[in-house]
């Protein structure tokens, strides 16, 4: 069955391009009823960080996508965090060499420069061209009375022709001569991303490595190691880079880059989702917004796509605020409360009663915004005592020569009516209406300016209930004076 994994370094915050892995994997695992493994790739020491691990597990946890094995809920092959399964490495570094796959290097930091340079002075591949490969007992002693700490390199076999057949990429081929022998284990005995990933997929029997095609160049030297270890290989899908709308590299410019920024301003998990799985994989029909469980059904990896995907910040504001005007309003209210409270809109507790009111201000201001943190500017009419009127076409309104006879008509109906509901409002407007002789904007306006002190906005016999009716009747005495 599909075993698939999410890998992350936890040298970060969970970012949009992690967080687009970590969903496709999932997807592929829950559309074939496999199972997803999170696993700590950790042996960064000096850039890892358990803060950045928690980041990476909360956003997770937080966009809903769960693991059934892995870190934090363990499993059949834990530990999950790279840097607790060291001894593992050890020894098959150990084996690698005894069976003359790898071999101890002692060259200095500067030397590998220098060959470097020269490399690239001829027009060649900086690599590494073997220069330890066949040390004597003696040229180690020597090395290792002087200090040095060796390295063990993998013993790159020369003139192989080394091909993927990437589910997204097709076939890929890449030669060996190329390569240059590479490191395994680092000279403080941790091993290198291209050793660890290899020992941990194979020990946790993922099926399919799913990643991000900034890991197709390692996937020859991965390869390498599980030829000379004789192991299975799992299958490849490398998915594209995401540009931003310019087709530049994705960057703060583009947007909020982590997972814990779109979480901070206010979008919905669920949005996000959508629009992370819209990154690179299509779905077969029209409608893009479709919900995790229909991704789910629907998705596979022929229809992630081989060129770059775009990152455009103008959908995912649009597909946001579908969710927004489509989500349960007390869920949504409850989300909100805290952006109100920011904005020093809640200064005490939120009583049942308040929030039922904060429903129905919810329930109209999030037709108006994309993501949460905007609704504070949506909602000053509600909380408001007095309104201010500072558009320069309200003020005109003001001074309309239909003013008085509108507020006249309406303080004395609004003062008369019991309760406020959208259906009494229209019915007062309409006898507004009649009882002034006036029709349209000339009710309309003037009764919005009073109340709301602008033109345009939500209707009025929306607003009206929840602003209540000692609220709209300070509000036109006020308009009055
Ligand atoms: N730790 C690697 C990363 O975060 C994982 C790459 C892989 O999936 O093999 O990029």
């Amino acid at each position: 069955s599909v075993r698939v994994r999410f890998a992350p370094s936890p040298t970060g915050p969970l970012h949009i391009g992690g967080a687009r892995s970590a969903l496709f994997n999932w997807l592929y695992a829950r559309h074939h009823g496999g199972q997803f493994i999170v696993r700590i790739e950790d042996t960064d020491l000096e850039r890892s960080s358990r803060e950045s691990e928690e980041n990476i597990l909360n956003a997770l946890r937080w966009l809903g996508i769960d693991w059934d094995e892995g870190i934090a809920v363990g499993g059949p092959n834990a530990p999950y965090r790279q840097t607790e399964r060291l001894e593992m490495y050890r020894q098959l570094a150990k084996e690698l060499q005894e069976r003359g796959y790898a071999y101890e290097c002692y060259c200095s930091e500067e030397e590998l420069a220098a060959e470097r340079e020269a490399l690239m002075a001829k027009g060649e591949l900086p690599r590494y061209l073997g220069r330890c490969r066949n040390l004597s007992a003696e040229d180690k002693a020597k090395y290792e009375a002087a200090g040095r700490r060796p390295v063990i390199r993998f013993k790159v076999p020369e003139n192989q022709i080394i091909t993927i057949n990437d589910h997204v990429r097709g076939q890929v081929e890449f030669e060996s001569n190329g390569i240059g022998d590479f490191v395994i284990m680092k000279s403080d005995n941790i091993p290198t991303y291209n050793f660890a990933v290899v020992v941990d997929d194979h020990d946790m029997a993922i099926t399919h490595v799913i990643r991000a095609e900034e890991h197709l160049s390692n996937t020859p030297r991965q390869i390498l190691i599980y030829d000379a270890l004789g192991w299975t290989k799992p299958e490849f899908a490398h998915i594209s880079l995401i540009l931003g709308k310019d087709r530049s590299k994705m960057s703060k410019r583009h947007g909020a880059t982590s997972i814990e920024q779109y979480e901070k301003l206010g979008y919905l998990p669920e949005a996000l989702v959508n629009f992370l799985a819209l990154l690179g994989w299509s779905p077969q029909g029209e409608e893009e917004i479709l919900s995790l469980e229909e991704i789910t059904e629907q998705f596979s990896l022929d229809r992630v796509a081989k060129n770059p995907a775009v990152f455009d910040i103008d959908k995912l504001n649009w597909l946001n605020g579908q969710y927004i005007r489509n989500y349960p309003v007390p869920k949504l209210t409850k989300l909100a409360i805290p952006y109100l409270q920011e904005a020093g809109y809640l200064t005490e507790e939120v009583t049942e009663e308040k929030l039922a009111w904060l429903e129905q201000v919810v329930a109209i201001a999030r037709n108006y915004i994309s993501y949460l943190q905007e609704i504070p500017q949506h909602v000053a009419i509600f909380f408001q005592d007095q309104v201010k009127v500072e558009d320069e076409d309200a003020k005109e309104v003001l001074t309309w020569e239909q003013m008085p006879v509108v507020m006249q008509t309406a303080a004395t109906l609004f003062a008369e009516a019991e309760e406020l509901t959208e259906d009494s409002v229209k019915a007062i407007i309409k006898a507004i209406g009649k009882q002034s002789g006036l029709k349209g904007k000339f009710i309309f306006q003037p009764l919005r300016v009073a109340i709301t002190g602008r033109t345009h906005g939500p209707e009025l016999h929306q607003i009206i209930p929840v602003i209540g009716k000692e609220r709209t009747l300070a509000r036109i005495y006020a308009a009055m004076q």
